[in-house]
């Protein structure tokens, strides 16, 4: 505790943005599974698909009606959950650190932003399952899903809407997932909190392994090891919390409002 306190009041005094990337695992107390569990398997005709054949554009090209089906579920899980003391924690600390403060989620369940963080500041680099686009892209804009999800067809174009998340077989961008912005912000941060990621996508590892190359401090809070938690144990000024995001994020909070 004495250790986490001094790691974090001398990140605070020096220059740079706090930085919080959080993963599935924040979501996992309010009831939204990882994807790590079982429930996200789904059955397609008689073959029984992963989360990572699912979400891809693939998949979508292939089925789009069944990849809708499975959206819509995963939808309604995100729209049945709230956010728990984590989500709050970092409400907190936002407001109390204002523009020094970036949120960089894995999370598409927009739990973040229904607890009270900022769109501004809360870069979804996964995008939000609460978000269409037109599959054509014949129009830029992101619009916010329709109430009635029986027909996802754009109405100017006619093709598909697609929700707007990155899918495993696409790339980053900056226009829709804030790309460039996360890495600027890895490279400047005067801490980085990696709060219940698994490190299997790439652009968190890019800004895990950009942060501990600049010696900045780094904090990862998760109750299973992971490459995040190796890299904040080779940090000099790293430390790795093995514990639940709703516990160990709250203490956190309470040391940064109070400095
Ligand atoms: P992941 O499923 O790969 O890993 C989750 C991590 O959370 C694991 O390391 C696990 O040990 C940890 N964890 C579990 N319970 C925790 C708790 N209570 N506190 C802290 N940590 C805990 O998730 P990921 O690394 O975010 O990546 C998977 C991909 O799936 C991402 O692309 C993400 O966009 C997507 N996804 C999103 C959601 C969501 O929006 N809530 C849910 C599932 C998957
Ligand atoms: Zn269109």
């Amino acid at each position: 505790m004495r250790e986490l306190e001094n790691l974090l009041l001398s990140a605070l005094e020096e220059e740079g943005p706090l930085v919080f990337l959080t993963g599935a695992g924040i979501s996992a107390e309010s009831g939204i599974p990882t994807f790590r569990g079982k429930e996200g398997f789904w059955t397609v005709g008689s073959k029984v698909y992963q989360p990572q054949e699912m979400a891809t554009f693939a998949m979508f090209r292939a089925h789009p009606e069944e990849v809708w089906k499975w959206y819509v579920m995963r939808r309604e899980m995100c729209l049945d959950a709230e956010p728990n003391p984590a989500h709050q924690a970092l409400v907190k600390i936002e407001k109390r650190w204002g523009n020094r403060f970036r949120l960089i989620t894995q999370n598409v369940d927009g739990l973040h932003i229904r607890a009270g963080n900022s769109p501004e500041r809360t870069w979804r680099i996964h995008g939000d399952i609460n978000f269409v686009r037109c599959v054509a892209s014949c129009i830029p804009e992101v619009l916010p899903i329709p109430e009635n999800t029986d027909d996802m067809h754009c109405r100017k174009c006619g093709d598909w809407l697609r929700p707007h998340v990155l899918w495993f077989d696409e790339c980053y961008n900056e226009e829709w997932y804030r790309y460039e912005s996360s890495i600027a912000a890895a490279s400047e941060s005067a801490l980085l909190v990696v709060i219940g990621t698994s490190g299997a996508t790439n652009l968190p590892m890019q800004v895990g392994m950009q942060v501990a190359e600049r010696g900045a401090c780094l904090i990862d809070i998760n109750p299973e090891p992971n490459p995040f938690s190796e890299l904040a144990q080779r940090c000099e000024k790293g430390t790795a919390i093995s514990g639940k995001a709703s516990e160990s994020l709250p203490r956190i909070a309470e040391i940064i409002l109070r400095s």
